[in-house]
């Protein structure tokens, strides 16, 4: 047995009939309801008949039939696709039958199953579409209620609406060529402003903006990247154009760094994808990174690349920068607030101080390898502020290398733990306290040192002890 339904008894196909010959003999109500069913179509209706019923004199008129009031002859089957075969009679409709087939055209005997080689349906007509339903003889009622329930369903003029589009295809064919958008197109039309135009009766305004979409198809989606300063954490500290780029974005790419506040800023529908880097656990390698924006904006998303304070500075955004160059992909960078600066705001720290420090550095204690940068002594000359990102781990090695490099071990110097947001610490201290940041178990979040003279202007009143006993911090861990 199969599964799924039963095999049918018939197979529904639809004739060609435009200009063709369809033949009805008979001159009763049968053939009169079969002459305003194949007036439906664009046939050349021939009657046969010798007595033409008043029914049947209106359907002929009705629908330009011809009449040959006359007896049926087999030459009437002369270049006929189809018959139908309505004396009321048995033995005549027989003999049509037969000569139809004797000549291969198919017939249709009215209420004689076993005369038929094809059933008549029940139609909905929407030229160009045509619904044809058949219970196979079984429950032509069935048949008849679903037509109703059909015919209501489409509106009166779906036919022209659908010609309508037909008419659009060579235009659509052309500004969209063969592939996908052509089909994307086309499955949104049909919902389209368009549609409810040409419903509504204004077929000049639903050309017009059937124009209008197949223009807009036609463009390329526009893939567009923004590299985007998601601040140091603070919600408020994220700039209004990074907010509009996060409120337009298709899919945001967000680092470990940026606090999920600020990530749920984004459209709400956009797709969120962590890409990681904390230290020690790349979640996504670089290569990963860049690859995935560049996808991401070939397929035309709007793409916001967020990453933690500014995305210049210590962001890898000069990797990902040549990765959409290379690609030709159109990009921004929005500027954030670093967390060089949110420390300084924390502190109430000049960076700058006149008479004290006129220059500024931001460092990292990192290489790319993660071992401690060699040439400090550039860096420890007087007159300068000194902010090191991803300091804390290698905190000892800094400050040896300063010290070396001819700082004096009583250099001011203060930490801040997640600078900017509510849970922010700061410790204060000297060059001599730093190798104690990393032992410091209780310091987990993100921290930024400061080193020079202008730390000794800071606002401090805050700020706990740089350098504590490891019982002082196991017991403020224990607390
Ligand atoms: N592009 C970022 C820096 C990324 S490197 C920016 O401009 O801020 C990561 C380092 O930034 C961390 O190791 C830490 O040193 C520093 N950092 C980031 N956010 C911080 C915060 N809220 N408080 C203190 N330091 C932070």
């Amino acid at each position: 047995m199969r599964n799924g339904p039963s095999r049918l008894d018939v197979f529904p196909a639809f004739h060609k009939v435009a200009g063709r010959r369809v033949l009805v003999v008979g001159g009763g109500e049968e053939a009169a309801a079969k002459v305003r069913l194949v007036g439906e179509s664009s046939a050349e209706i021939l009657v046969v008949a010798e007595e033409v019923e008043i029914s049947l004199t209106e359907a002929i008129a009705a629908t330009g039939a011809r009449l040959a009031a006359r007896a049926f002859e087999a030459d009437d089957l002369e270049g006929a696709v189809l018959v139908f075969a309505a004396t009321g009679e048995e033995e005549q409709d027989r003999a049509v039958v037969e000569a139809a087939r004797a000549r291969g055209v198919p017939a249709n005997a009215v209420d004689r199953p076993d005369l038929c080689d094809f059933y008549t349906p029940a139609l909905v007509n929407r030229a160009p579409l045509a619904i044809a339903i058949t219970t196979t003889g079984a429950a032509p009622i069935i048949a008849r209620r679903l037509r109703a329930r059909l015919e209501a369903m489409l509106p009166g003029d779906y036919g022209s609406f659908i010609a309508f589009a037909d008419g659009l295809r060579a235009r659509v064919r052309e500004a969209l060529g063969n592939g996908e958008d052509r089909r994307r197109f086309w499955a949104s039309f049909f919902d389209s402003t368009a549609a409810a135009l040409f419903f509504s009766g204004d077929r000049r305004r639903a050309a017009a903006e059937a124009e209008r979409l197949i223009e807009k198809a036609s463009r390329p989606a526009e893939g567009f990247v923004a590299l985007v300063g998601a601040g140091p954490g603070a919600e408020d500290l994220l700039t209004l154009r990074a907010q509009r780029h996060l409120q337009e974005a298709d899919i945001v790419f967000y680092d470990a760094l940026v606090p999920q506040a600020v990530v749920s800023q984004g459209r709400r529908d956009a797709e969120r994808v962590a890409v990681g880097k904390r230290k020690g656990c790349h979640s996504k390698s670089q290569d990963e990174i860049n690859r995935l924006l560049v996808a991401a904006a070939r397929e035309g998303k709007k793409v916001v690349r967020l990453k933690a304070g500014d995305p210049m500075v210590f962001g890898r955004a000069g990797e990902e920068l040549a990765a959409l160059r290379a690609a030709g992909i159109a990009h921004e960078v929005v500027p954030g607030v670093t967390a060089g600066l949110a420390a300084a705001a924390d502190l109430q720290l000049p960076l700058t101080l006149r008479g004290t420090a006129s220059s500024l550095v931001f460092t990292t204690g990192h290489d790319m390898k993660g071992e401690t940068l060699p040439d400090w002594a550039r860096l420890a000359a007087g007159g300068l502020t000194l902010s090191v990102y991803m300091g804390r781990s290698v905190a000892a090695g800094v400050a040896g290398r300063l010290v070396e490099a001819g700082l004096a071990a009583d250099t001011p110097v203060a930490v801040v733990e997640n600078a900017s947001r509510a849970d922010k610490r700061m410790f204060v201290g000297t060059l001599a306290d730093l190798p104690a940041l990393e032992h410091r178990s209780d310091i987990t979040g993100p921290t930024l040192v400061v080193i020079g003279e202008a730390v000794a202007a800071a606002s401090l009143a805050e700020a706990e002890p740089l350098h504590v006993s490891e019982k002082t911090v196991s017991e403020r861990l224990a607390a």
